[in-house]
C-alpha cells in the first residue's frame, strides 16, 4: 500500500482550514494571553538547562520535586528582577505542564492575603511572599473534613493575657491534610480555623501561622509537618500534613479585613459584610480552574486531532494509502464534540472571569457583596462542568489515540493524572453540583411566591422572564421567539439560543421545585401528616387551610382519604 508522510498529511489538513489560525488564536485566547505565552516560551527556550522537560517521564517523585523546585527558584529570581510577573509564573506552570512546590504559594496563599488581609498585614506577609522571603500554603482541608468546611476542627483561641491566638489540632482528624506546598516548601500556612474568643465560636477564619524556620527551614516548636507521599498524579507538588500542638501566634496574624479583634477580645464584624467572603478565595480559584480547563482540553484535543489525522488504518484500494482514522465517523463522534466544548469553555471562561472581577471590585471598593451569592453558585457549576468535561475528555482523547495514547509520551496520561484532582479540590464536583442546584431552586421558588424578593442577578432574570403559573402547572410565557423556529434560526440567533437555554433551566428547576415542595412533601412532611390526621378525625375547615399549596395537597391527597374514611 502507498504511504503518505505525517508532514504531508498535516500540511494538507491544515490547508483545508477556512480561517486563519493566528486570528483564531487571538480570538479565543485574547491578546494578553498570546503575549504572555510568547514571553514565557522565550524565557523557557533560552534556558533549557533549567526548563527542559524531556526527562520528566523518567524521574522518580523526589527527582520531579527537585527539578521543579529548581525551576521555581529561577522563576522567583526572574520575578525579583522584575522580568516576570506573578501571572507569568502561573502561566509557566500551564505551558510546562508541570506544577511545582510553589504553586499554592502563588495560587492560593497570596490571593488569600490580597483579599483578606489589612494593609498592615499585606506589608507584613504579602510583600515578603511576593519577594519569596516566605513561602506559603493554604491549609483548609483536614484529615476528617474536606467538603464540610464548617466541620473543621482546628481551633484558633484568643488568649487575652498574652494578646495571642493559640492554634491547636485537638484531634488526629483535625490534622491539616492534602495541603499543597506543605510537604517540603512552605514556611507559612494560611490556616482555616474555628475562631474562638471568650468561649464564643465565630466560625472558620484564616490565620497566618509560621510553620518552618526561615533560617534553617526546620519545623517550629509545636508543629508536626511533612509530605504525605506519592499520589496518582500531581507529584511535583508536595501535598502535606500539619498538626498544631497549641502553637501561639500574635493576634495580628488573624486576617482582619472582614473581622476585627482588639486586645480586649472585642470582635467587630461590619454588618454589611457577607460572612461567605472568607471563602471568596475559593471562588477566585474556581474561576481560574474554569480558564485552565479550557486551555488544558485544547492541548489534549490538539494532540488527538493531529494524531488521528496522520494515523492510518484500513483502506479498500491497495494502490492508495490507508484511511486517516479521523475520517471514520466513530472517531469524529468522539472528538468533534470535544473540540466544540473546548471553544465553548475558553469563551465562557473569559465572560466568567470578567464577572468575577466585577464582583471582586464591588467588594473591594464599596463593600458591596450583592454579587457574591450568584458568583459562588456560578463558580460551583462551571467548575464542575469544566473539570468533568476536561478530565474525562482527556481520557477520550487518550482512547482515540489507540495504543500510542497509552504511552506516557503521548502527554495525555500525565495530563489526565495531573488534572484529575480538579474534579475533587475547591469543592468535590458532586457537592458543588448540589450547591448550584440549591441556588437555582431557591431562585425559582422565590419567583413562584406571590410577592417575590426582587433581584437583578442573571439567574433571577431567567425566572422572571419565564414565570411559573402554579395552578396551571406550566410556565406562563412559553413564547421563545416571535417567528417560526427552524434549525437555521436557532444556530444563527444568539438571543434565541439564550432563550432556549434559559427556558430549559426554568422548566427543569420548576419541575424539581414542584416535585420537592408540592408533590413529594405530601408524603413525608409532618405538616401534611398533621392534615391527614385531622382529615380523618374532625371535619375540615377549608378556609383555614390557606394558600394554593395546601389547596393542592388537599385535592390530591386529603380529599380522597376523607372520602375513603366516610365510606
Ligand atoms: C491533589 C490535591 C490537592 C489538594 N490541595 C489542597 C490544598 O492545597 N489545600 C486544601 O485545603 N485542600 C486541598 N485539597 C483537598 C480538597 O480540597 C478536598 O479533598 C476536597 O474538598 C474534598 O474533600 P474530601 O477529600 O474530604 O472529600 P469528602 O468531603 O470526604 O467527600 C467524599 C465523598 O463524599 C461525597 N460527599 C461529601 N459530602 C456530601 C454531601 N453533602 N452530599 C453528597 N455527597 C457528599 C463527595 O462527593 C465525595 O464523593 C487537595 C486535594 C487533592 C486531591
Amino acid at each position: 500500500m502507498g504511504s503518505v508522510s505525517t508532514q504531508v498529511t498535516l500540511a494538507k489538513e491544515r490547508d483545508n482550514a477556512t480561517f486563519d489560525p493566528n486570528l483564531m488564536d487571538l480570538f479565543i485566547n485574547g491578546e494578553a494571553w498570546v503575549n504572555t505565552r510568547n514571553k514565557i516560551l522565550d524565557v523557557v527556550r533560552k534556558q533549557p538547562e533549567i526548563f527542559d522537560m524531556s526527562d520528566i517521564y523518567f524521574l522518580n517523585r523526589e527527582g520531579e520535586v527537585e527539578k521543579l523546585l529548581k525551576q521555581e527558584k529561577r522563576v522567583a529570581e526572574l520575578i525579583q528582577q522584575k522580568k516576570l510577573t506573578d501571572d507569568d509564573a502561573m502561566a509557566i506552570t500551564y505551558i510546562q505542564d508541570a506544577s511545582g512546590p510553589y504553586r499554592l504559594h502563588r495560587g492560593m496563599f497570596m490571593p488569600t492575603l490580597e483579599r483578606q488581609a489589612t494593609d498592615e498585614q499585606k506589608k507584613a506577609f504579602l510583600e515578603k511572599a511576593r519577594n519569596y522571603e516566605i513561602i506559603g500554603c493554604y491549609a483548609q482541608t483536614e484529615m476528617g473534613h474536606g467538603s464540610n468546611v464548617r466541620g473543621l476542627e482546628t481551633t484558633a483561641t484568643y488568649i487575652q493575657e498574652t494578646d495571642e491566638f493559640e492554634v491547636d489540632s485537638p484531634t488526629l482528624t483535625s490534622t491539616k491534610w492534602w495541603i499543597g506546598g506543605l510537604g517540603v516548601a512552605a514556611t507559612h500556612a494560611c490556616v482555616m480555623a474555628q475562631l474562638i474568643i471568650k468561649n464564643k465560636n465565630y466560625g472558620v477564619y484564616p490565620i497566618v501561622v509560621p510553620i518552618r524556620s526561615t533560617v534553617d527551614h526546620k519545623p517550629l516548636p509545636g508543629v508536626s509537618v511533612g509530605d504525605h507521599g506519592p499520589k496518582m498524579g500531581f507529584n511535583g507538588v508536595d501535598n502535606g500534613f500539619v498538626n498544631f500542638d497549641k502553637v501561639r501566634v500574635p493576634r495580628f496574624n488573624l486576617l482582619q479585613r472582614y473581622i476585627t479583634v482588639d486586645n480586649q477580645g472585642n470582635v467587630t464584624i461590619p454588618s454589611d459584610v457577607d460572612p461567605r467572603v472568607t471563602y471568596s478565595t475559593m471562588v477566585y480559584v474556581r474561576s481560574n480552574i474554569v480558564n485552565i480547563m479550557g486551555k488544558e482540553l485544547s492541548k489534549a484535543v490538539t494532540i488527538a486531532v493531529r494524531y488521528t489525522s496522520v494515523r492510518r488504518q484500513f483502506g479498500d484500494d491497495p494502490n492508495k494509502s490507508e484511511n486517516p482514522v479521523l475520517d471514520y465517523p466513530i472517531v469524529q463522534y468522539r472528538l468533534i464534540p470535544l473540540v466544540a466544548k473546548t471553544y465553548m469553555m475558553l469563551g465562557m471562561s473569559h465572560e466568567f472571569y470578567a464577572n468575577y472581577e466585577r464582583c471582586r471590585m464591588a467588594i473591594e471598593k464599596n463593600n458591596d457583596f450583592s454579587l457574591l451569592k450568584e458568583m459562588h453558585a456560578v463558580s460551583c457549576g462551571l467548575k464542575k462542568w469544566c473539570s468533568d468535561t476536561t478530565v474525562y475528555g482527556i481520557d477520550t482523547c487518550r482512547h482515540v489515540c489507540g495504543g500510542h495514547g497509552f504511552s506516557l509520551f503521548s502527554g495525555l496520561n500525565t495530563a489526565f493524572a495531573n488534572l484529575y484532582p480538579n474534579i475533587i479540590w475547591e469543592g468535590d464536583n458532586f457537592v458543588l453540583a448540589q450547591q448550584t442546584a440549591r441556588y437555582i431552586l431557591k431562585v425559582a421558588e422565590n419567583s413562584m411566591n406571590s410577592s417575590p424578593i426582587e433581584s437583578d442577578d442573571p439567574t433571577s432574570q431567567i425566572f422572571k422572564k419565564f414565570k411559573y403559573d402554579l395552578p396551571k402547572r406550566k410556565i406562563s410565557n412559553n413564547k421563545l421567539w416571535n417567528s417560526e423556529i427552524t434549525p437555521q434560526t436557532v444556530v444563527s440567533n444568539e438571543q434565541l439560543l439564550l432563550n432556549i437555554l434559559a427556558y430549559k433551566v426554568a422548566h427543569q428547576a420548576y419541575t424539581l421545585a414542584t416535585k420537592i415542595n408540592v408533590d413529594k412533601q405530601s408524603w413525608n412532611d409532618s405538616l401534611v401528616a398533621d392534615y391527614m390526621t385531622r382529615a380523618l378525625s374532625e371535619p375540615l375547615n377549608r378556609e383555614k387551610m390557606g394558600d394554593e399549596l395546601r389547596e393542592q395537597i388537599f385535592k390530591r391527597y386529603i380529599e380522597p382519604v376523607t372520602k375513603y374514611a366516610k365510606l
